[in-house]
């Protein structure tokens, strides 16, 4: 397999290089508080080899030598019986991602990040983050032996940030959202050096997140699902989605682009408001799912074109249903996933009636409900009274 970069905007064609994060000419049109401008996508050219597994590998732009020890990222998918039923879908699947090494699907974009890194000869690695790209990057970073830098709004649960610390990494504690984290990491990258893996900044963050299309398509026997219900804050998980089945169709392995349903919290809903108008404006967001609480998706344009090309819808869902789907999927179906994660699973209930009984669709659960306790409190009601004896048990 050979592989390029190709702008999402203007379609110019690019060797790799650790040094070209976004393409130089659209990134001259790069406007303050919008999405990025030129993010690259990786192109692969040559013929696959048959097998799913050794397909899968072969579609990646590094060679495995140079992935870190970690097990390598596969998400599964749960057929969870029960809420089949519920939901009157019995072909509904999710895809659990919590049980990644760190816990997210993060993951699928650090490990070949830091893959990349260590086939380019870098050492240091640097971020910004909602929590659980930074504690994934330490924690792959920590596997790989690299140095990791991490920009973390200091409102992100505390599990995130404990993570990160535990793995090691270097932790800046900014004084404001995510959008001025993102800000401070380009600047610090661009005095300190070492390899950038903002969200879309770096193309391999959408070319690893592309992996969840690959394994979705040989774990359903390769078949692609009629329907994939994806979480969205910056667009970087839609976009993999999207260029992972692009592979696939490129290479003849399916005929048609799955329905891919983004789900955004009501209070951070960027991407819906430009998928309605055909802009992007900027306005300050607010959700209790801090992994996909972003001001300006970063992925914005790549995401919006990707739904516009293939016909993608974009829903949102309110904290409460968000609250809601979180236990309704726990106790469901024993998938504890995190409020972001749980906001697809909101959006299916929500969308339910838009979808016919016979399609396949896939949820993704993005990561572990053990990442923010302190939010899933609010769905469950905790004892107030400790018992003394078993006279005190009322049942
Ligand atoms: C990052 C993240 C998302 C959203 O991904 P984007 O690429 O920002 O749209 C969803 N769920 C979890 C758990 C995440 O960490």
């Amino acid at each position: 397999m050979k592989f390029k970069y190709q702008c999402s905007e203007c379609g110019s064609t690019y060797d790799l290089d650790p040094e070209l994060t976004t393409c130089p000419s659209c990134q001259k049109n790069q406007r303050d508080n919008e999405p990025l401008r030129g993010v690259l996508e990786v192109l692969a050219e040559g013929t696959l080899p048959p097998s799913p597994a050794d397909r899968n590998v072969a579609l990646l732009p590094v060679p495995l030598e140079f992935f870190p020890p970690v097990p390598r990222i596969t998400g599964e998918l749960w057929h969870p019986l029960r809420l089949c039923e519920e939901m009157k879908l019995p072909e509904l699947f999710i895809m659990n991602d919590g049980s990644n090494p760190t816990g997210s699907f993060k993951d699928r974009a650090s490990v070949l990040v830091s893959a990349y890194a260590q086939q380019c000869g870098i050492n240091s690695i640097v971020l910004a983050s909602t929590g659980n790209a930074g504690s994934s990057m330490a924690g792959i970073g920590a596997a790989a032996g690299q140095k990791i830098v991490l920009f973390l709004p200091e409102t992100a649960p505390p599990a995130k940030m404990i993570q990160a610390l535990q793995y090691g990494a270097t932790v800046y504690k900014v004084a404001g959202n995510y959008d001025m984290a993102y800000d401070l990491s380009l600047e610090y990258s661009e005095i300190m050096g070492g390899m950038n893996r903002n969200t879309a900044w770096n193309p391999m963050t959408m070319e690893g997140k592309k992996t969840v299309s690959l394994e979705i398509f040989s774990q359903l026997g390769d078949k692609a699902p009629d329907r994939v219900i994806v979480p969205t804050g910056d667009g970087c998980i839609l976009g993999g989605v999207y260029k992972g089945f692009k592979d696939l169709l490129q290479f003849g392995l399916i005929k048609k682009m799955p329905r891919i349903t983004a789900v955004q919290a009501e209070g951070s809903n960027a991407l819906y408001r430009a998928w309605k108008s055909g802009s992007f404006d900027d306005s300050p967001s607010s959700t209790i799912a801090d992994s996909i609480s972003v001001d300006i998706p970063r992925n914005g344009y790549t995401a919006l074109r990707y739904l516009n090309e293939f016909q993608g819808e974009v829903i949102t869902v309110s904290d409460e249903q968000i609250i809601q789907a979180q236990t309704h999927l726990s106790s469901g179906s024993g998938l504890f996933t995190e409020p972001a994660g749980a906001a697809a699973w909101a959006g299916l209930v929500k969308h339910r009636d838009k979808i016919s009984a016979g399609e396949t669709v896939v949820v993704l659960a993005t990561g572990s409900g053990l990442k923010d306790t302190a939010t899933a409190m609010k769905g469950i009601h905790v004892p107030e009274q400790s018992i003394h004896t078993i006279k005190d048990v009322r049942g």
